[in-house]
């Protein structure tokens, strides 16, 4: 039998925690590559971007014994040879304190090709995202990183402490959460002065992100009171004292939250990342799917033979303009067969969505249920005027069911499905493990979703979880299920959501 060509072996960099600050090229082999082998530091949300590949977890995390060196090595040089492409994936970057020398030796040995891919290396980050310069003119000419171990192995050079406390540089330590005590012996020792500021920051870029600012001589004790979680790192000079200027992150409104997310892909970008960025961790279990239609060719048809013979068409969601475009794009056609007809929106993430096929709407109603639409459309119809209306199969037909009521002729198309999601146990559970302050619903369908799995599986929301809503309809079927519900956005939009989701969460430190 021929032997296998060996793959190729791709060391990445998977950044400090927050998937957000993985790299492009990172993100690209996560979905390319035949298996990837993740460091325990890997969070939990990059993990979940890998997309195909087979997981091997190396790491003592993920309930697996921690794999040994020796083992991973002898592992990674197997896989290759039996020709699989591997990503390697490591956290922070993998040239810094990554052990990546040992198995960099073992590929060369072995003569299989590699790649390195950086990350974003949590001594950096982690200041970053607790508002330290690592740098700064006037204050600190430079930095240095090294590791918090003491040389426990003969022959490996010890760290030169009074070299490091004469520096009056920031000095940015690594694994530290257990010996924050003997590395500020080593410093008073070395003859660091006892006031010099101290920031210790666990989690950094994490949801559990906590910084605790303090001076060489009390950090330990204030670390031992905290109870300080791994992985931590520990910058000690003058830069640390500006931290409380440039704290960024525990200023965000929703910073240490924790939301559950149902709507589904590509939505969930959009609010997703609006959560992201008002400080929540955002958990997404999509509770539904958007689909096309069973029949996808007869919709084509049906909305080329609609076009013609509308003077308005209506858009109800985002999904109605990705799948009218789509279906125009199947049959050969494009933004022109909308030519000459006028165009509304429900919502304004919907404006967007056709703006970015080149259709400026001609009505974004002030309020964002089909009600407001129908008020907005009979100040604009004229008396003969057709209207073609785009929504869910089975969706809400309030906008056709008004109109016809004034009189007007609609014709209501189906343009696309939503169907449940069906996740598994594990998928549920992990999710309500997490804990979340809060679920949020953009639709009724998620909310009966998500809620027919709970049930199946027997399993309830946390007692602490609270719920936040769209708008009045999904509360309608939140209260269907019995929930409380804590926020309806106000506006009846993402933008909406975050700020009620803001306004009914009580300041928290981070
Ligand atoms: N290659 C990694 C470092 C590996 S050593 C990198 O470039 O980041 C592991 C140490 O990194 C931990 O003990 C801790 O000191 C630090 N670290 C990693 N992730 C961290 C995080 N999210 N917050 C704070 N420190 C972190």
């Amino acid at each position: 039998m021929p032997e296998a060509q060996p793959g190729k072996v791709y060391l990445v960099g998977a950044g400090p925690g927050d998937p957000g600050l993985l790299t492009l090229r990172g993100h690209d082999l996560l979905r390319a590559v035949d298996i990837v082998l993740p460091d325990s530091l890997v969070s939990e949300e990059v993990i979940a971007l890998i997309d195909g590949p087979e997981i091997i977890p190396v790491g003592k995390r993920y309930g697996s014994n921690s794999v040994s060196q020796g083992d991973i090595n002898a592992l990674l040089v197997r896989l290759a040879q039996e020709g699989n492409t591997i990503c390697r994936l490591k956290g922070g970057d993998p040239m810094v304190f990554g052990r990546i020398g040992e198995e960099l030796r073992v590929l060369n040995d072995a003569g299989i090709a590699y790649e390195i891919v950086p990350g974003i290396s949590s001594a950096t980050a982690a200041p970053a995202y607790a508002g330290i310069p690592l740098t700064m003119r006037g204050v600190s000419a430079g930095f240095v990183c090294v590791t918090g171990r003491r040389a426990s192995t003969a022959g490996s050079p010890d760290i030169d402490w009074p070299s490091l406390a004469g520096l009056n540089q920031t000095l940015v330590i690594l694994m530290v959460a257990t010996r924050i005590g003997d590395i500020t012996d080593s410093l008073l020792e070395a003859g660091m002065d006892a006031n010099a500021p101290v920031a210790l920051i666990e989690q950094a870029t994490l949801p559990g992100q906590r910084t605790l600012v303090a001076t060489v001589a009390d950090i330990a004790a204030r670390a031992g009171e905290a109870g300080v979680m791994t992985p931590a790192t520990l910058v000690v000079g003058p830069a640390v004292a500006e931290s409380h200027h440039f704290a960024w992150r525990s200023a965000l409104p929703l910073t240490g939250r924790r939301v559950l997310l149902t709507t589904p892909p590509p939505v969930t970008a959009g609010l997703g990342a609006l959560l992201c960025a008002a400080g929540a961790s955002v958990i997404s279990r999509p509770a539904i799917e958007v689909e096309p239609l069973a029949d996808a060719d007869q919709f084509a048809a049906n909305l080329e033979e609609g076009l013609e013979a509308t003077d308005w068409a209506v858009f109800a969601s985002r999904s109605a303009v990705d799948a009218v475009f789509n279906a125009l794009e199947s049959r050969g056609r494009d933004a022109r067969a909308l030519g000459g007809i006028h165009v509304a929106a429900l919502g304004t993430g919907t404006a967007r969505a056709l703006e970015a096929c080149g259709i400026n709407p001609d009505l974004v109603p002030e309020e964002f249920v089909s009600e407001s639409v129908v008020d907005g459309l009979l100040a604009e119809l004229d008396a003969d005027d057709r209207v073609l209306v785009f929504g869910a199969e089975g969706g809400r037909t309030v906008i056709r069911d008004r109109l016809n009521n004034a009189g007007f002729e609609v014709t209501r198309l189906d343009a696309y499905r939503t169907v449940p999601t069906a996740p598994t146990m594990p998928e549920v559970q992990s999710a309500l493990d997490e804990v979340p302050d809060w679920a949020v619903f953009t639709s009724p369908s998620a909310v009966h979703s998500l809620f027919d799995s709970l049930d199946r599986a027997g399993l309830a929301l946390p007692e602490t979880t609270r719920v936040a809503v769209i708008g009045p309809i999904t509360a309608a079927a939140a209260a269907e299920r019995d929930l409380a519900v804590a926020a309806v956005a106000e506006p009846h939009t993402y933008a909406g959501l975050v700020s009620a989701l803001v306004a009914e969460s009580e300041p928290r430190d981070a």
